[in-house]
């Protein structure tokens, strides 16, 4: 396998009818064990060796949110880790204080975890389960690192659930934190290991591995297309490795349906292009392709879940370098559907990759698009890095988009799509200029300049991942790369069906 490919899990997950007997408790190394704060006598008295759990929480300082954690007087001395959930009002309240948790007990890496929920009612324990199984497997993934003396391979291999809650789908859980693993694994790789002919490479090993048909459309064949805009970023590379990348997804016994399309800006390093970026603005960005990342982890988890429609997933990678070739201010180019669009600020390169491979996605009229990219700075300033922000041209669309950002614990807010947010866009010499002048409302900006690369006929969403990064972790995820977007994806297909919603929009 690529050496840029995580190594595959080996964690599974089992299940117990009831809460562990002595038995099993011997047979684990770790217990997690998550109650509400200030649990009556009865809840103590029914998990294992809850008289001495209880007797130290009582220890505890009043105000301590830190987790209790000892060894039980048990034959085989598990660790146990007893954490207290204050906030189970959303979902993200919950992975927040069980990431937290979960981190505590993996801190001794076991190789065998069991977990106890209990006092609450069978919905919160089932959020509570599900929160506290991901967060362990996003917690126990290794990320990316080359030391000469390496971190030794993590080691948990088993999570028991006892007593599950009704409807508790762990193979759900599994492929969610597999493709969230992958998308974070991709985003925080070096930019000279993933770098353009890395990414292509990789991505064929993963097709193979995965059983999708994967095609490679380099520089030669994007100028065949006309697709002017990727190549005027492209243009300024070193190498001539660049180019977009075209995975299907296809089940087996799946015929005539459209398939839906996953977008992923995927640029591995961004200087900024002749209007260079600054040093701190510049440091990180390798995880400029954090939106190719995560329409492939997403990809993956459909295809672990045997998702029943075709699906084309389309990442466009490049850098976007300076130099002598690289493309400058005023340059006029045109996409791969005609438009021809302005050049005014070389650091707004995402959204010309994107516009040509919306075009040729938009060529093969899928059932949907969905597109994600680390695109513009204003949608931080709007939202931070805790919320990411959402666009679409079927505005219709924006109170699932918001609900689906709640129940997965990846937030979403939708902005403003109106018409006369063009103006400022508006070029003497081109259909369209690529951004304003001043930044103001440029995520807005830069999505109704998208928009004129998708069909209208195509549903269509764009992701602005303003929360790809987020110091110290955030919701499930402990890492500062999110990999935002994976979980949202699996709540929009899969429990809003949105494809099917926003064709009943059409129809209506
Ligand atoms: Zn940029």
């Amino acid at each position: 396998m690529s050496p840029l490919l995580p190594d595959p899990s080996r964690i599974s997950i089992t299940r117990s009818r009831n809460l562990p007997t002595a038995d099993q408790l011997r047979r684990l190394q770790h217990i997690l064990v998550l109650m509400p704060e200030s649990p009556g006598e009865e809840l103590w008295h029914q998990i294992p060796h809850g008289d001495v759990l209880s007797a130290l929480s009582w220890r505890r300082p009043a105000e301590a949110k830190t987790p209790l954690r000892t060894h039980l007087p048990a034959p085989g001395r598990a660790t146990a880790t007893v954490g207290f959930l204050t906030n189970t009002e959303t979902p993200f309240a919950i992975q927040t204080s069980v990431r937290k948790v979960a981190g505590t007990a993996l801190e001794d890496e076991p190789e065998t975890l069991g977990l106890i929920v209990i006092g609450w009612d069978e919905q919160t324990t089932r959020l509570i389960q599900a929160s506290a199984i991901s967060a362990v497997l996003l917690g126990a993934f290794r990320m990316p690192a080359e030391k000469t003396k390496p971190a030794p391979a993590a080691r948990l291999r088993r999570v028991r659930v006892f007593s599950p809650a009704p409807g508790l789908n762990t193979k759900r859980l599994l492929a969610e934190a597999e493709g969230n693993n992958l998308a974070r694994w991709l985003t925080a790789l070096p930019p000279n290991r993933l770098d353009a002919a890395g990414y292509r490479d990789l991505a064929t090993r993963l097709s193979r591995r995965e059983g999708w048909k994967m095609r490679f459309l380099d520089e030669k064949a994007l100028s065949r297309k006309g697709a002017g805009a990727f190549l005027a970023v492209s243009q300024g590379n070193a190498a001539r490795d660049a180019g977009i990348v075209r995975i299907r997804y296809r089940p087996a016994k799946v015929s005539g349906r459209r398939p839906l399309s996953l977008v992923g800006k995927g640029i591995c390093f961004d200087t900024g292009g002749n209007n260079l970026k600054p040093f701190k603005s510049m440091l990180n960005m390798h995880e400029d392709m954090e939106g190719s990342a995560v329409a492939l982890g997403a990809l993956l988890a459909l295809t672990r879940l045997g998702y029943r429609h075709p699906v084309d997933c389309w990442l466009a990678v490049t850098e976007n370098r300076i130099g002598a070739s690289a493309y400058k201010s005023r340059d006029v180019v045109r996409a791969a559907n005609g438009v021809t669009i302005e050049i005014i600020h070389t650091d707004a390169e995402g959204r010309m990759v994107l516009a040509d491979t919306l075009a040729l996605a938009s060529s093969e009229a899928p059932k949907m698009i969905l597109d994600y990219a680390t695109l513009t700075g204003t949608c931080v300033y709007a939202l931070a890095s805790r919320y990411s922000g959402v666009f679409s041209n079927r505005t219709d669309l924006y109170p699932a988009l918001v609900t689906a950002g709640r129940e997965s614990g990846e937030r979403v807010w939708g902005f403003p799509m109106d018409e006369d947010f063009e103006e400022p866009i508006e070029s003497k010499v081109a259909d369209i200029a690529q951004c304003a002048v001043n930044s103001e409302g440029d995520h807005i900006m830069a999505a109704r300049f998208l928009q004129r690369f998708v069909g209208e006929d195509i549903p269509w969403v764009h992701v602005d991942l303003a929360a790809g990064n987020h110091k110290g972790g955030l919701g499930l995820v402990p890492t500062a790369v999110t990999g935002f977007g994976v979980r949202l994806t699996l709540a929009l297909l899969l429990d809003h069906d949105l494809p099917a919603a926003a064709e009943g929009e059409a129809a209506a």
